[in-house]
């Protein structure tokens, strides 16, 4: 098929008109906070069967198919929409999502997007430098922050068993996480065959926060049972409370001992953009690894994270691997020699234009209000007969109970009637409501409709 150049531009055109509008209902809340009819359902008003049997959309008809798909799904615009931590993009990422879309420059090497590869570079330059890791620090872009915590652990291998991917992973590896770690580490460690046996917990305090005091004694089990660190990871913040590992504290542990220290800041790094919240991450040079999402609170549309490196040789020695059609000579600008991905998206695009747009400060005080929203629900609700705040929040994802019955059943009233989209985690073996304050949309307003929607569920007591 050709491509009508007309047909296009009324073609997007109109996709604009319908997105434009679909964010300006969500962000003013006039929509319930998220539609989800059955499938077979869906997928009959939606026609795909039809479409896909007999193509045939026009402009028009294509209007009329993403009026009716964007009525069903999550509006991340939306205030109330509290759940997941997905960012409610800002539309410069949006855009280059676009352009990726048309121009399709997925540049494994240098050659097959310049442009692409080139932004990506300076963009991973400019947090490596966020980071403390400066000049020396390597760094690449990946589809996602499971992605990146692979990558990363992979370097870590590299680094205590630098023989491993020619001869396999040796058997006393292990890998120290915090239980509050994100489930994609354990997953990394069976992926790169140490196996989840191989996974360690390290001592915490009742919020799942590493007990530094601890440490040695951590270090000490893992010893006596004939095992060495491959790395131990620090949550800034994890993704249940929102809590940040003390980083100097572990890091300096690390470094005293010779232990990879990989920092998952999936979530959490954008602090570093924020005056008043960087201190959070005090402590963040002294990581050899650091993972950062950008899908989360940089604004961009899923998936677009950043693995770095302290030192750069760490991280092109984490993939030893030769292909001669591909890999010509080492070149710095060509991105596969560095991912599990062989061709990706130009993800440095959809970061870079919302760094253009807003500049490094705008994306702070963006992640600035989102802290603070969140610290305020902690404020207005701790007011509030019934409702239980286990911990001061130190991000914009904040966990609560209110009365004693089942807490899943109050998320799932929200969400039927779609008036609130939550999520919920649990803490010491105890079930919470969370939220995560995502959208720039969300105020003090929401917030106390919030507090009065759930204690009018009236489960205080059941
Ligand atoms: C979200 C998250 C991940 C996983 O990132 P994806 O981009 O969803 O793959 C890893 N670690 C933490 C701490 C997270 O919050």
């Amino acid at each position: 098929m050709t491509w009508d150049v007309e047909e296009f531009v009324r073609a997007a055109a109109a996709t604009v008109e319908e997105l434009a509008a679909h964010v300006d209902e969500s962000r003013r809340g006039l929509t319930p906070v998220l539609g989800r009819r059955p499938p077979y359902e869906l997928a009959e008003r939606l026609g795909l069967a039809r479409w896909i049997r007999e193509g045939g959309m026009t402009p028009e008809s294509h209007a009329e198919f993403l009026a009716a798909y964007l009525a069903e799904g999550s509006r991340p615009h939306h205030p109330a929409s509290l759940g997941h931590q997905i960012a409610a993009p800002d539309f410069p990422a949006a855009l280059a999502d676009l352009v990726h879309g048309v121009t399709n420059n997925p540049m494994a090497v240098y050659e097959m997007g310049a442009a692409a590869a080139t932004v990506e570079f300076e963009v991973v330059r400019w947090m490596l430098g966020k980071a403390g890791f400066g000049e020396t620090g390597g760094g690449v872009l990946t589809h996602g922050g499971s992605l990146a915590n692979l990558t990363a652990l992979l370097a870590a291998r590299a680094a205590a068993a630098p023989d491993a991917w020619a001869e396999g992973t040796p058997g006393d590896l292990a890998l120290l996480v915090p239980e509050a770690s994100h489930y994609s580490l354990a997953r990394a460690a069976a992926i790169l065959g140490l196996g989840e046996r191989a996974v360690l917990p390290l001592d915490a305090d009742p919020l799942g926060r590493i007990d530094v005091a601890r440490l040695p004694a951590a270090l000490d089990r893992v010893r006596r049972a004939g095992r060495r660190p491959m790395a131990l990871v620090a949550n800034a913040c994890a993704t249940g409370t929102g809590l940040y590992d003390d980083l100097r504290g572990v890091g300096g542990f690390c470094a005293a001992n010779g232990i990879w220290f990989h920092v998952d800041g999936a979530h959490g790094a954008s602090a570093l953009l924020s005056e008043g919240h960087r201190h959070l991450l005090d402590g963040i040079e002294l990581a050899d690894s650091l993972i950062w999402d950008a899908h989360k609170m940089l604004r961009t549309s899923g998936l677009a994270a950043a693995v770095l490196t302290r030192r750069r040789d760490d991280l092109d020695a984490a993939f030893r691997q030769r292909a001669s059609y591909l890999f010509y000579g080492a070149q710095d600008f060509d991105s596969a020699g560095r991912t599990v991905e062989c061709a990706k998206a130009a993800l440095g695009l959809k970061i870079f234009l919302n760094l253009a747009w807003r500049g490094e400060r705008g994306l702070g005080e963006y992640v600035a209000g989102r802290y603070a929203a969140a610290r305020r629900l902690w404020e207005l609700g701790r007011e509030r007969p019934g409702f239980v705040f286990p911990y001061e929040p130190q991000s914009n994802i904040v966990c609560f109970r209110y009365g004693t019955g089942d807490q899943a059943a109050i998320r799932e009233r929200l969400m039927a009637d779609g008036s609130f989209h939550l999520t919920s985690a649990e803490i010491g073996g105890v079930r919470h409501l969370r939220v995560t304050v995502m959208s720039p949309s969300t105020d003090d307003k929401t917030l106390e409709a919030l507090l009065d929607r759930i204690a009018g569920t009236g489960d205080r007591t059941a």
